[in-house]
């Protein structure tokens, strides 16, 4: 079975998309089977593997809302296989109203593909609503990324709150995978700083690896492709392949 791991954080703009579509190509590249489930209406991730995020068809909505067949979903890539979202997806928290065990939806789907696969990564969208708890329902652990900028926090205690809400309610094995410092510029003492205080807040949670400010982490998704695909001698290739390597070794010793 799957380890299933929700990259999230309601504030936008902290990581989440570039982490799970580099940490997809990356635990790939290290030989393990990997799915990333775009659950962005946004559908960056999906468009971030070279996938068509206008064209997929049938889309995890569809498997969510028109009980498409989430197998014929799947489409699979150099980098690793996607789960594609789609702009309906905006629409489903609504949509899934009414619908019994509505929280579980995305469980149910991912559940049938975790026996082909060693990681499913899950990119959440910014918010703490209807999508976001299914993607707490259908996940083992939960990775934060955490933006070096001031206001890091922020936030943060209202993510942790909802993760207690879902273990309390509905996913009690939910466990929290690692907090990881994004868009990390060393030349600054502000980075420094709140790299620091993350780690007060998170002690012995906080992954070794830090995700520095790259810019080749921010061309490479115009390219469809990963940054170890785009400029595998980039900062930010070699960051994610760090990150990569940490989490399997956590995952080889427990
Ligand atoms: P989220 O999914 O949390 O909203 P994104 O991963 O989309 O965040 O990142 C927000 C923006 O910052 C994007 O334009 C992305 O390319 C850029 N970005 C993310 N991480 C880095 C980084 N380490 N260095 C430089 N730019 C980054
Ligand atoms: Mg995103």
């Amino acid at each position: 079975m799957a380890r299933i791991i929700a990259v999230v954080n309601q504030k936008g703009g902290v990581g989440k998309t570039t982490t799970t579509v580099n940490l997809t190509a990356t635990l790939c590249a290290q030989g393990k089977r990997v799915l990333l489930c775009d659950f962005d209406p946004q559908a960056n991730a999906t468009s971030g593997l070279g996938v068509d995020k206008n064209g997929a068809s049938p889309n995890i909505y569809d498997v969510l809302i028109n009980g498409a067949d989430v197998e014929r979903a799947v489409v699979s890539t150099k980098y690793g296989d996607v789960l594609p979202s789609n702009k309906a997806l905006a629409g489903a928290g609504v949509e899934m109203i009414g619908i019994d065990h509505r929280e579980t939806l995305l469980k149910q789907a991912l559940d049938i593909l975790s026996p082909r696969y060693d990681y499913i990564l899950i990119d959440c969208p910014p918010s703490l609503e209807m999508l976001t708890v299914n993607a707490l329902c259908a996940a083992g652990s939960l990775l934060v990324p955490v933006q070096c900028e001031y206001y890091a926090l922020e936030g943060l205690s209202d993510l942790l709150a909802t993760v207690r809400l879902v273990k309390r309610k509905m996913n009690p094995e939910l466990a929290l995978e690692g907090v990881l410092l994004t868009m990390f510029d060393s030349r600054t003492n502000l980075s420094l700083q709140v790299a620091a205080e993350v780690k007060r807040h998170f002690p012995g949670q906080v992954y070794a690896t830090v995700i520095p400010r790259n810019v080749r982490l921010s061309e490479a998704p115009s390219h469809g492709k990963p940054v170890t695909a785009y400029d595998p001698f980039s900062r930010g290739a070699e960051a994610y392949t760090a990150l990569a390597q940490e989490m399997i070794a956590i995952h080889d010793k427990n």
